[in-house]
């Protein structure tokens, strides 16, 4: 009843999608009808950090465009090699918030379940540059532990199903976690952390909804999209088989420098979610991780832009500007500054 029908988004399979992303530089740059001196750089940085990008979203970028917003946040790039102090591999210090497979518990009364590290699309800017695409699925004995540290800390309301990609796992395991989350009285909420529906809609089926939504948890899906170009018409169509099934939309964001940096595009992207029905959540300042120092915003250019925009929406499409810092009990939220805009 709640699902709607789906034919032309569903016509062919995510897994087909997935499994058929591009990898090689040359091919994506043939694609688009790109400059052959690209391919050098691209490779080089590629050996680093694999390039994988779905066809759909390659179909929202515009051909013979080296700048385009979309292709910036999936090409390697030269840039990417150099070193520069202060951008390390593991600036949030994950490594040690891990309570134990599979868990990021950091913040009071919501952790970070790692339902699945693959990802379906490898952002440079990534601070988990280093995870590998296959599916890192923990043992049947280590989901148990998971779900007993769980059900043994009553002081946690929320489950966030986090990565790599939550929705890269498939929907059975992801009924299966939800039915043993639920069970779990203390718990209230479930969300969802996914860049997935953006790169390749088709991923929101019938299935998916019933997987997360046949149980008493209300859920939020924070998706992340940076940039209005995203918001294509089969997106729009994913986003509103979500709402459909009341799921509650929010969007993250990161501030990306020649990718979603002017004023122009921050407008457009929180006009175009708001257009669907989703809130703008978090604007992310990057994490200075290693390899992703050509798409810095200083905070100050950053806090200027979020004032201006404070000045041109209603205040429910303005993210909250924040960064990361490891060992903070939140998102620090960043100063913005509205009046010099
Ligand atoms: C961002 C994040 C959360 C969720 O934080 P909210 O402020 O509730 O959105 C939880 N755990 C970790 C480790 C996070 O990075
Ligand atoms: S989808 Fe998310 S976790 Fe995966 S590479 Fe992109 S930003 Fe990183």
């Amino acid at each position: 009843m709640i699902h709607g029908s789906l034919a032309s988004v569903e016509s062919v399979s995510w897994q087909n999608l997935l499994a058929g992303s591009i990898t090689d530089p040359a091919v994506l740059l043939r694609r688009l009808e790109l400059d052959p001196t690209l391919l050098a750089p691209a490779r080089a940085a590629a050996a680093d950090f694999s390039l994988r990008v779905p066809e759909p979203y390659i179909a929202r970028m515009k051909r013979g465009d080296p700048n385009d917003p979309l292709l910036r946040q999936v090409l390697p790039v030269g840039e990417e090699l150099f070193d520069q102090p202060g951008y390390v591999i593991d600036p949030l210090g994950e490594q040690h918030a891990n309570a134990q497979p599979g868990i990021i518990h950091k913040y009071a009364g919501r952790l970070l379940l790692i339902v699945s590290a693959g990802c379906a699309v490898n952002c440079r800017y990534c601070f988990r540059r280093h995870f590998p695409y296959d599916d890192n699925a923990l043992s049947t004995a280590e989901w148990q532990q998971a779900l007993d540290y769980i059900r043994q800390d009553s002081s946690l309301s929320e489950v966030i199903y986090s990565g790599g990609d939550p929705l890269a796992a498939n929907d059975r395991r992801l009924a299966w976690l939800t039915r043993e989350i639920a069970d779990i009285p203390h718990i209230r909420r479930l969300r969802v952390h996914t860049r997935l529906p953006v790169v390749i809609p088709q991923r929101v089926t019938s299935s998916l909804i019933e997987a997360l939504c046949s149980t008493r948890l209300p859920v939020t899906m924070v998706l992340h999209c940076n940039h209005a170009n995203e918001l294509d018409a089969d997106l729009a169509k994913a986003i509103q088989t979500l709402r459909n099934a009341g799921v509650t939309l929010l969007n993250q964001a990161v501030l990306l420098r020649g990718v979603n940096d002017r004023l122009e595009d921050q407008l457009a992207l929180s006009e175009g979610l708001g257009d669907h029905g989703v809130l703008p959540y978090y604007l992310h300042v990057l994490d200075h991780v290693k390899g992703a120092q050509h798409f810095h915003v200083n905070d100050e250019q950053a806090a200027r832009l979020v004032g201006r925009m404070l000045t041109r929406l209603p205040g429910y499409l303005v993210p909250r500007l924040v960064r990361e810092v490891a060992g903070e009990a939140s998102k620090v939220p960043l100063a913005i500054s509205p009046l010099n805009g």
